[in-house]
């Protein structure tokens, strides 16, 4: 096809800064990494615009995903901001589940006991 890689669309991420945050999930007082993600639209492999940007704190503790809001994550990515509430972190992936306190292993989602060490999770 004549346009293959002429025109399209493409998607990226860069870290954007990192914030205070007490994880919802995890309960940890954290330093969460947050990072900037976008799609864009690309003419001749020049980016035109970018669309779609969208930001993410990642807890250290559980490794679970938060949404934040995309007038909070500027104010992050401009290093205004260098704390967030739990009210500002929208979970998108949890990845606590099975995921051992005592020990750190990965269980089965939905697991009662740590199949390591046998901590109840
Ligand atoms: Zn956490
Ligand atoms: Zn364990």
């Amino acid at each position: 096809m004549f346009f293959f890689g002429i025109m399209g669309i493409g998607s990226g991420a860069k870290p954007a800064g990192e914030v205070m945050a007490v994880c919802p999930l995890c309960g940890s007082q954290a330093r969460m990494n947050v990072a900037r993600s976008y799609s864009y639209f690309h003419f001749f492999f020049i980016p035109l615009f970018k669309f779609g940007v969208q930001y993410f704190a990642t807890c250290p503790g559980c490794a679970s995903v938060f949404a934040i809001d995309k007038a909070l994550g500027e104010e992050i990515l401009r290093g205004n901001v260098s704390a967030v509430n739990a009210a500002d972190l929208q979970l998108m992936k949890n990845n606590r589940d099975g995921l051992c306190p005592a020990c750190g292993h990965r269980n089965p989602a939905g697991s009662t006991y740590c199949n390591r060490c046998g901590h109840g999770l």
